[in-house]
């Protein structure tokens, strides 16, 4: 659908996490994928002592001057995120940046938590190509509030956010033409 690249960038022990990743917006967005792995976590320099998170926009701020690219890039993170007046978030977007957290989305069960990670990252990414949230309980776009939503919905956007995509990519084509 969209022919540009996206970056995943992840400590280099997410190994499965990557590969999925890769795959889920290969599958959903028609993305490129360029994967980069790193030799720790960023969010450790973030972590708020009182709440042992890790203040999400802070995190996002660091991670825009780190590595400065115009591609849609999403970073993976095992550490719990927050932002503003949340007790927590799965992953965040500003711009060409998103931020997936983990650990939530841990689960005993792989497939479960396989399953939970390609949602939070095609939500994200979602975003970066222009998505807004949506009203459609089964909508990757639909805001998760609870594990339970994320658990609810499909890794797909809806047949409405997919013309808003079509819409959105042609757009970006003219754009570069
Ligand atoms: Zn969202
Ligand atoms: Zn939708």
């Amino acid at each position: 659908m969209f022919e540009m690249d996206a970056v995943i960038v992840a400590p280099r022990w997410m190994e499965r996490e990557l590969a999925e990743a890769s795959d889920t917006l290969r599958t959903i967005y028609g993305l490129e994928v360029q994967v980069e792995t790193i030799n720790e976590d960023k969010g450790r320099y973030f972590i708020d002592q009182n709440r042992n998170q890790v203040n999400g926009i802070k995190l996002l701020g660091y991670l825009r001057v780190l590595k400065d690219t115009k591609l849609p890039t999403v970073w993976l993170t095992e550490f719990d995120l927050y932002i503003n007046n949340f007790n927590f978030c799965f992953g965040l977007a500003y711009r060409n940046i998103a931020i997936v957290s983990l650990f939530r989305l841990r689960n005993q069960n792989e497939k479960v938590y396989i399953s939970r990670l390609r949602k939070e990252i095609s939500h994200e990414v979602g975003h970066l190509l222009g998505l807004k949230h949506c009203a459609d309980d089964k909508c990757v776009m639909y805001f998760s509030n609870t594990i339970m939503d994320t658990d609810n919905k499909n890794e797909h956007p809806c047949s409405r956010c997919k013309l808003l995509l079509r819409r959105l990519s042609s757009g970006i084509s003219t754009h570069r033409a």
